[in-house]
């Protein structure tokens, strides 16, 4: 089997393996140049084979199988045994958010994203809370966050939502890696001395800060060392790891694209709830170096009104914000596509391209045996609306052969908007000279087709040219 892969198959918190991980990924990212990277990869490398039934006992990834089921079965079998006090519960509560903002604003916003500066001490406690969250080192999982962002939906992102919900929520983690992720540049946290710290010491800081310190609180502050151990350090655990997954599996999954709709990321309220404001995922992928996820003052993100509040405080600086004109392209073109799309279920008016051009002689002589009227250059045949007009057939057929622009807009009567739509879709054929394509005459234009949602092939591309046919069959 490939050594590459061999090489990449670590569990969610194993720092010997993570090392190996580490080395690899902080050396000079070598991307060929080819014109399509992914492509080019899946090819080139090679990767284990899928999971069945008969493999998956030898490609599961035991660690991380024990650290995602050993849990979930401690807890609920010890809050049993272990009777749940008030103040156990609102700390195992408060645990549970300092751990996830110590992945959210620590591991993921921080040190993944760079989205803010943090001053040392906060680096230390945001390493150690993030620690007690047991999802890994920063730099492994900072270095598959940067793949999953670069490479999103791909086989080289290392929790391809296209894999489906529960592999990427915990299948990825379960099962060894199929292929090594796509390459992803974590230099900058190489020297970085709270990274080296964090990895130097991470069983002792995962003991201490996973169980350890959340039953010590609750045993100084009221005698309840097991409900601590219970409620804040196993269930909290729990609860902070599926959190996270959240943000894999949920995200890429419920709700809008609001910024854009090439791949899975979606804004859901939904999501940010249980991710402690992760949720705004469409516009995270879209903006990962803002240090918002939310970008509305009434959207839950906790993590930002943390990160905002440490930049109050003197603990954090530099917070990005990506300029809110881009964002706001982002918005308005997944608006006009909406558009576009109720544009294209409509009818519209033939344009002067698509009609015949048609000689006066022959609009008048056709005239005679069907109600054809001149209207800003346009012959429309409107015999199956003389009895429906609601100025009555009398104005009508007054009109039958001749040209009626100046009756049409004023000169009888100025009609609706919606009248001028409708005479738009009756329209046969073109004035042979009469309308010089429409555009220095506002109403050869229907009202409905003056703004219209065009795509930029459109707007380039040279109408066709008319065909000209002066005949009797000309308009048929
Ligand atoms: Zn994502
Ligand atoms: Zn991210």
């Amino acid at each position: 089997m490939s050594d590459v892969v061999k090489k990449d198959s670590v569990s969610i918190n194993d720092p010997s393996t993570t090392t190996t991980t580490a080395s690899q990924a902080t050396s000079p990212v070598s991307v060929p140049d080819v014109d399509n990277y992914v492509a080019y990869t899946i090819k080139n490398t090679k990767a284990l084979p899928p999971i069945t039934w008969s493999n998956l006992l030898n490609e599961l990834n035991w660690l991380s199988v024990y650290i995602l089921t050993v849990p979930p079965v401690v807890g609920v079998v010890g809050a049993f045994y272990v009777k749940l006090q008030w103040e156990t519960a609102v700390w195992a509560v408060a645990y549970y958010f300092l751990t996830g903002l110590g992945i959210t604003a620590g591991y993921h916003r921080l040190w993944a994203h760079r989205a803010y500066n943090a001053s040392l001490p906060l680096q230390y406690i945001l390493a150690a809370l993030g620690t007690g969250s047991l999802q890994g080192s920063i730099k492994w999982w900072s270095r598959g966050h940067r793949a999953h962002h670069r490479y999103t939906d791909t086989e080289l992102d290392p929790y391809n939502a296209h894999k489906g919900f529960w592999y990427a929520h915990v299948g990825w983690m379960l099962v060894k890696p199929r292929r090594r992720p796509g390459a992803a540049d974590v230099s900058d946290l190489r020297h970085n001395p709270v990274v080296k710290w964090q990895h130097k010491y991470y069983r002792s800081l995962i003991l201490f800060m996973g169980f350890i310190l959340p039953s010590l609180v609750a045993y100084l502050g009221w005698g309840d060392a097991k409900g601590g151990f219970i409620y804040a350090g196993v269930l909290r655990l729990v609860f902070v790891h599926h959190s996270t997954f959240c943000v894999n599996s949920l995200a890429h999954w419920l709700g809008e694209t609001p910024f854009d709709d090439k791949h899975t990321p979606r804004d859901h309220m939904i999501t940010a709830f249980v991710t402690i404001g992760e949720g705004y995922h469409n516009f995270h992928h879209q903006f990962p170096m803002d240090y918002r996820n939310a970008i509305k003052w009434y959207q839950y993100d906790p993590t930002k009104w943390c990160i905002w509040v440490l930049s109050k405080l003197g603990l954090a600086s530099h917070l990005k914000v990506f300029p809110d004109n881009e964002v706001r392209k982002g918005q308005l073109t997944m608006e006009l596509k909406k558009l576009r799309r109720t544009q294209d279920k409509l009818s519209w008016p033939s344009d002067s391209n698509d009609l015949p051009v048609i000689s006066w002689e022959s609009f008048t002589s056709q005239a005679e045996k069907r109600p054809l009227m001149l209207i800003s250059g346009f012959i429309h045949d409107v015999s199956n609306f003389i009895e429906e007009h609601p100025g009555g057939e009398h104005f009508i057929r007054n009109y039958i052969g001749k040209d009626a622009t100046t009756a049409f807009f004023g000169g009888v009567y100025d009609h609706s908007n919606a009248a001028h739509n409708l005479l738009a879709m009756k329209r046969v054929g073109v004035l042979h000279g009469g309308s010089p394509h429409g555009l220095d005459d506002k109403r050869a234009i229907p009202p409905s087709q003056r703004l219209r949602i065009a795509r930029y092939t459109e707007l380039l591309a040279p109408g066709s040219s008319s065909t000209y046919s002066d005949g009797e069959d000309g308009l048929l």
